[in-house]
């Protein structure tokens, strides 16, 4: 059998007042044809499975591009385009193929396209055929399209937020679409519209139940997969929203009834389920109470859904209540960056620090820092086993505050954000992340407490009031309290 793989990943906040282009690729990362070889995030850890498991079957194997960005505004059209017909060509010039497995996002917008999962999977549906199986791994803040299913064979979102499960879903992928190869499957997809517009982490209750229910509805005779896609609620587009997949073998109406069974489950928890955030000053109150260390989410300035990452009304807070034994990180001030390296470790001075990159980020502060540490190139773990670049990072101590200060715009995923800088974590009794979620993977650990906060930025909570254009329409929780009645 011949196997083909590529990806284009990135989340595109369509409110973001910056495009996607070539250096957002360039930063996040490019591998024309050898992601196997090197390198620790999610694109190479499954350009490598992908290539273990090829091997390991005794599979040909041709790997394209992978490429990943940090999520901001739609990316410019011909820099989508290039990436595309790369792959494209790499198909029509290496096949013909019976298995391609793409890593994509599910809610990539271009300048000119709306739905570039679609986009693509139909373009190489061309190429490969009716009898080629097309198989997809999405995150779950994806556009769940029908055209995007029309056009592949198996679509499998992660069901994990945070998303560390990529892997084992990725080899769940691999199998189905060999199979279907093979002839000895036939994946029949359906969808359920639950109407939400949500925020659902599995790491607590109730979405930790459902996810358990998700994989025990997979062992039943007939299902194939089972994924929730959540949406991303930033992304305006016509497809926006929550979403319940089921994929069976050959059985339309076994795949109809368990994705509207499953949906109608997630939207009857949706009162349930809606986020209540504490503002600053009430997660601080928590925070002052609680017995142990606290780690507080600045969730609306998290760079993984298109935010600056350079807000500073937290660590504002932070200071006027005079807090010490406490960190924050890490704000893209690539400029502030700069400049404390260059003044060097012991360096006192009056710093201009965030908001800098428009109505989303508010006021910058001045701010006497001292430059602590400097390292550069810096890095954190990342979702599951992968790591992440940071670009260069400086510690800055400000009054009793740690703060990460870098040059590569990403959320925090990680103690070592803090400690491969030698700051000292386990003094502290707050440590504030400007992260929605991802950081409880490796913030869970080190926490007695979690607080997420409902910071000022641009990933606002408040889902009703998304000024949405393109989307279908308006009727969806919780803009409307009951739309499925
Ligand atoms: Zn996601």
């Amino acid at each position: 059998m011949r196997i083909f793989t590529g990806g284009i990943v990135t989340e595109t906040n369509t409110f973001a007042p910056w495009p996607t282009g070539e250096r957002g690729f360039a930063e996040g990362g490019m591998w024309h044809g050898d992601a196997s070889a090197s390198g620790e995030t999610p694109q190479n850890l499954v350009a490598r499975l992908y290539r273990d498991l090829a091997a390991g079957d005794g599979h040909d194997f041709t790997e394209s591009l992978f490429a990943v960005a940090q999520p901001s505004g739609p990316t410019v059209q011909r820099v989508y385009e290039a990436m595309r017909d790369e792959i494209l060509a790499d198909i029509r010039q290496h096949g013909p193929f019976d298995v391609v497995l793409l890593l994509l996002h599910g809610a990539m917008v271009a300048a000119e396209c709306d739905d570039c999962e679609a986009d693509l999977v139909g373009r190489i549906r061309q190429i490969v055929g009716p009898s080629g199986a097309i198989g997809v791994e999405l995150d779950p803040h994806c556009h769940l399209s029908q055209a995007l299913l029309d056009k592949a064979d198996a679509v499998i979102l992660m069901k994990e937020y945070p998303h560390t499960d990529f892997l084992p879903q990725a080899e769940e992928l691999y199998r189905l679409c060999v199979a279907k190869a093979a002839g000895e499957l036939n994946p029949t997809s359906r969808l359920f519209d639950c109407r939400m517009v949500g925020f659902y982490p599995t790491t607590s209750q109730p979405m930790a139940g459902l996810v358990e229910r998700m994989r025990a509805v997979e062992r039943r005779p007939g299902v194939l997969s089972v994924s929730f896609a959540h949406g991303f609620p930033w992304g305006d587009t016509f497809d926006t929203g929550s979403k319940m997949l089921v994929i069976t073998d050959n059985d339309p109406a076994l795949a109809s009834e368990t994705a509207e069974r499953l949906g109608r489950e997630v939207y009857g928890l949706r009162a349930a389920l809606a986020p209540r955030f504490p503002d600053i000053e009430a997660a601080l109150d928590l925070a002052a109470n609680a017995s142990g260390r606290v780690v507080v989410a600045d969730t609306a300035d998290n760079a993984g859904g298109g935010a600056p990452g350079d807000n500073m009304a937290l660590l504002l807070a932070m200071l006027r209540r005079g807090l010490q034994n406490a960190a924050l990180g890490s704000i893209w001030d690539p400029i502030a960056a700069r400049a404390c390296a260059d003044a060097g470790v012991g360096a006192r001075l009056t710093l201009r620090l965030g908001g800098k990159c428009g109505t989303a980020s508010g006021d910058p502060a001045d701010l006497s820092v001292l430059v602590t540490a400097v390292r550069d190139p810096h890095d954190q773990a990342g979702l599951g086993d992968s790591r992440g670049a940071m670009g260069l990072a400086v510690w800055l101590r400000i009054d009793g505050i740690d703060v990460v200060v870098n040059s590569i715009r990403t959320q925090t995923f990680a103690p070592d954000a803090f400690t491969g800088l030698g700051i000292d974590l386990s003094d502290k009794r707050l440590i504030a992340v400007k992260s929605s979620h991802h950081f409880q993977g490796h913030f869970a650990p080190l926490a007695d407490q979690v607080v997420h906060c409902a910071t000022p930025g641009a990933i606002q909570m408040n889902f009703a009031e998304i000024p949405y254009v393109k989307r279908r329409d308006l009727n969806y929780f919780p803009r409307v309290a009951d739309p499925l009645s």
